[in-house]
C-alpha cells in the first residue's frame, strides 16, 4: 500500500514513454493512465510551440496525445494555475489533472482556497523546480554565451547546476547557471528567489533530485505528498503502467541537501533584492518603488497576467470612482498599484507573471514578493507552521470544506 510521504524511483513500463520523458516518463505516465481510466476528463500540460522557448499549455482528452507534450520545458514561464482559474472555469464542472510547479502549485492552493478552482477536482502531478528562465533574454543568451544561432538549439538540459545546450549539428555546449546569472541572464530573477523547489502541496512531487546508482537519469523520484496522490500512484502500479522503487537512502540525503542549498541560494538572492530585508516595514517598501510606478502606462498587463486577479468588474476601471481611478491619467497614481496590491498580495506566490509583461520594466515580482514576506512577517501568518510543513499553511484563508 502506498501512503503519503513514501517516496519512490519511478519510470514507465512502457519504453517509448520512458524514452521520450524527461527522466524516464513517469509523469506522462501517469497523466495518460489517468485519462484512460476516465479517472480525469482531461489533462492540463505543456508543450513545445513554434520553437523551444515558446512553451504552451494544452489541454489534452486523448491518452495517445499525452506523449506529445512529454519533457521539461525550462523556458516555460508561465502559470497554468491561471488557466485553469480563466480558461477551465476553475474546473468546476470537471475532473483535471494538471503538471504543477512550485508557483503553479501555490497559485493552485490560493485560488482553491478562494474557491475559484475546486480542489476536488484537480490533480496536482508537482514537477520540482530550480527557476524557469526567460524566453526573449533566453535568445540573446544563447547569442552572447553560447556563441550559437539560438533557433538552431534543439535541446536544452539543467543538470548539476549546468545550462546544457545541444544544436542541430548534435553539438552541446554547458556554461554554469551561476556564471549565467552574474551576467543577467539564466532563470528569471523571482526564480531566483524561490524558496519552493519541491512542490509539496501538490499531490505527487516530482524531480530528478536524488536519483542516483543505475536509475540516474532514467528515472524520476516521485514524494507522495496527499492521500489523493498515493491513491494516483498506487493505481497506476496496480495496472502495470508504471515501475517503483525504493529509492537509494543517499540518494534521499542528496535530494535534501540539494534543496536545502537551493533554499540558502534564493535567500541570497532575497538580501541582494531587499535591501535591508529584516527592518523596513512594508510602507517603506512601496515608497522606495515611487520611481518604478511612475513608468506605469496603465496598460492593465500585470492584472490580465496575475492569476489572483480574477474579479468580473475590476475596480480600477470603475467610471465614478476618484480621479486616479476613472481618468485614465498616465502615469497613474501609484494608489492604481496599491489598489491592486489589496487584491491580490497576501496570495502572491511569485509567479512572476506582471513582472514579464510589463512593458515599462517596473520590477512588480520583486516588489509583490517582498511585501508578501512582510505581510506574513508582521501579521505572523508563519507563526505555528510546523518544521517541515509546505507553505500552505503560511497563508491566511481556511481551506474551503470537502464538497
Ligand atoms: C521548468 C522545470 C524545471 C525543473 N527543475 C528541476 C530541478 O531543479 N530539480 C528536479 O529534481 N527536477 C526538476 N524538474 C523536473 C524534471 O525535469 C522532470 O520534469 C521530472 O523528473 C519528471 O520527469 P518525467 O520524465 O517523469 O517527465 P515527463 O514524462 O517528461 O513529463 C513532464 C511533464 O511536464 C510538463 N511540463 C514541461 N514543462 C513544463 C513547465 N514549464 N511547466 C509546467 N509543466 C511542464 C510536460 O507537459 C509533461 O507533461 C524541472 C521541471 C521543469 C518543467
Amino acid at each position: 500500500m502506498i501512503n503519503t510521504n513514501d517516496m519512490f524511483y519511478a519510470k514507465s513500463s512502457d519504453a517509448a514513454i520512458a524514452e521520450a520523458g524527461e527522466y524516464g516518463g513517469a509523469v506522462t505516465t501517469l497523466l495518460k493512465y489517468l485519462l484512460k481510466a476516465g479517472i480525469v476528463d482531461a489533462v492540463l500540460a505543456v508543450e513545445r510551440g513554434a520553437d523551444l522557448y515558446d512553451a504552451v499549455p494544452i489541454l489534452i482528452e486523448n491518452p495517445d496525445d499525452v506523449i506529445k507534450a512529454s519533457g521539461s520545458l525550462h523556458f516555460g514561464t508561465l502559470n497554468l494555475a491561471k488557466v485553469v482559474e480563466r480558461y477551465l472555469d476553475g474546473a468546476q464542472d470537471m475532473k483535471l489533472a494538471v503538471t504543477v510547479k512550485g508557483c503553479d502549485a501555490m497559485t493552485m492552493v490560493e485560488l482553491m482556497k478562494r474557491e475559484r478552482v475546486n480542489a476536488d477536482n484537480v490533480i496536482m502531478i508537482g514537477l520540482n523546480c530550480g527557476g524557469t528562465m526567460p524566453p526573449v533574454k533566453g535568445r540573446q543568451m544563447m547569442e552572447d554565451f553560447y556563441e550559437v544561432d539560438p533557433d538552431s538549439v534543439v535541446k536544452e538540459e539543467i543538470a548539476k547546476g549546468k545550462l546544457i545546450v545541444e544544436t542541430e549539428d548534435g553539438a552541446e555546449k554547458e556554461i554554469k547557471i551561476d556564471d549565467l546569472e552574474e551576467e543577467g541572464f539564466g532563470r528569471r530573477t523571482n526564480c531566483r528567489r524561490c524558496e519552493i523547489n519541491i512542490p509539496k502541496m501538490a499531490d505527487l512531487a516530482c524531480g530528478n533530485w536524488g536519483v542516483i546508482g543505475p536509475l540516474a537519469g532514467k528515472a524520476t523520484f516521485i514524494e507522495v505528498c496527499s492521500p489523493k496522490g498515493a491513491e494516483v500512484l498506487e493505481k497506476a502500479q496496480e495496472a502495470g503502467v508504471i515501475d517503483l522503487e525504493d529509492p537509494i537512502p543517499k540518494g534521499i540525503e542528496i535530494r535534501e541537501k540539494t534543496d536545502g542549498a537551493m533554499v540558502r541560494l534564493a535567500d541570497k538572492w532575497q538580501d541582494k533584492d531587499w535591501e535591508d530585508k529584516t527592518g523596513r516595514e512594508i510602507f517603506s517598501v512601496l515608497s522606495e518603488y515611487m520611481d518604478d510606478f511612475s513608468r506605469c502606462l496603465k496598460c492593465y498587463g500585470c492584472r490580465e497576467a496575475c492569476p489572483i486577479c480574477y474579479c468580473d468588474d475590476c475596480c480600477l476601471e470603475a467610471n465614478n470612482g476618484p480621479d486616479w481611478l476613472s481618468k485614465g491619467e498616465v502615469p497613474p497614481s501609484p494608489m492604481f498599484h496599491l489598489e491592486r496590491m489589496l487584491h491580490m498580495v497576501e496570495s502572491c506566490t511569485n509567479c512572476g507573471q506582471c513582472e514579464e509583461v510589463c512593458p515599462g520594466e517596473i520590477p512588480l515580482a520583486k516588489i509583490w514578493h517582498e511585501v508578501n514576506a512582510k505581510i506574513k512577517d508582521q501579521f505572523g501568518y508563519t507563526k505555528g507552521v510546523e518544521e517541515g510543513k509546505p507553505p500552505i499553511a503560511y497563508f491566511p484563508f481556511p481551506q474551503p470544506a470537502s464538497k
